[in-house]
């Protein structure tokens, strides 16, 4: 959530506490789930599958084998989702599915040999790790991390696109600390770009965050959310989440509150 509310934090609004907002008597578009989510899912499962390889015999488990966990993950969740929208980058599930093919074959040549894992490491403590933090009296921040290493965290994406998401990886920090895990050295953000079928992939990027600035970033963003959230519940004024009608996202395919009475700039 944090990387869209530097966004507009309106529409991450809209996302997260939709039942507030609705609470409040506000309709919000109605959002399929994004095929790009369902490629996520499967990519980090063949991940998931080859680093839990890596860490419990140290090699890595042939990269078919790997692909085909991420693809019967992305099968599965099809079944859970009530729409799917597609896009022009994968307009088709079986586009979707080619696509996890690829970038589980570059997950494997290019990142996985270079990750180090402590020695007689439980892969549940290092891969897909779920941690929750209170904050204050009556919030929680949670979060997903793809994979602690030894000296890192690293978080993968697999969007057309890379965006800035210092917030949401210092958030997994402070959720580390928080539960009196080891921070880590490093923040890495690995990027498999997820592009159109008839394109050459573009090659895999690795980008090193600074730890700290991530980690003062997000806890001041979170409590600027705490603080929005509250003033919102206390008067249910939309102006409480600041907007950004400048945003690129700033239109009824992204945001749910485009062309409602929550949001009336357009
Ligand atoms: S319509 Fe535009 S300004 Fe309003 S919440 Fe959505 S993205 Fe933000």
């Amino acid at each position: 959530m944090l990387p869209r509310c530097l966004d507009c934090m309106r529409a991450a609004a809209c996302n997260q506490f939709s039942d507030i907002v609705e609470g409040a008597g506000y309709s919000l578009n109605v959002k399929g789930t994004g095929i790009y989510t369902a490629v996520g899912i499967g990519t980090h499962e063949s991940a998931r599958y080859m680093l839990s390889h890596k860490i419990t015999s140290g090699v890595l488990p042939p990269v078919g084998r790997c692909i085909e966990a991420g693809i019967e993950e992305y099968w599965r969740k099809f079944s859970e989702f009530e729409t799917v929208e597609y896009d022009n980058v994968t307009p088709s599930q079986d586009v979707g599915a080619y696509q996890i093919n690829v970038l589980t074959k570059a997950f494997h040549r290019d990142i996985a040999p270079r990750l180090k894992f402590p020695e007689n490491a439980n892969p549940s403590d290092h891969l897909e790790l779920f941690l929750k933090a209170r904050i204050g009296d009556d919030a929680e921040l949670s979060g997903h991390i793809d994979t602690l290493t030894s000296h890192s965290l690293l978080d993968t994406k697999s969007g057309k696109m890379l965006r800035p998401t210092h917030t949401q990886v210092g958030g997994y920090t402070n959720l580390l600390t928080a539960n009196k895990r080891r921070k880590r050295e490093n923040i890495i953000i690995a990027h498999l770009p997820r592009v159109r079928k008839e394109k050459v992939y573009p090659g895999t990027t690795l980008d090193s965050y600074p730890v700290d600035f991530c980690i003062n970033e997000s806890w001041y963003l979170v409590n600027q959310v705490l603080r929005d959230v509250k003033n919102f519940i206390k008067s249910g004024n939309p102006a409480s989440f600041q907007a950004n009608p400048q945003s690129t996202l700033c239109s009824k395919k992204y945001c749910r509150a485009h062309g409602t009475k929550f949001c009336e700039y357009y």
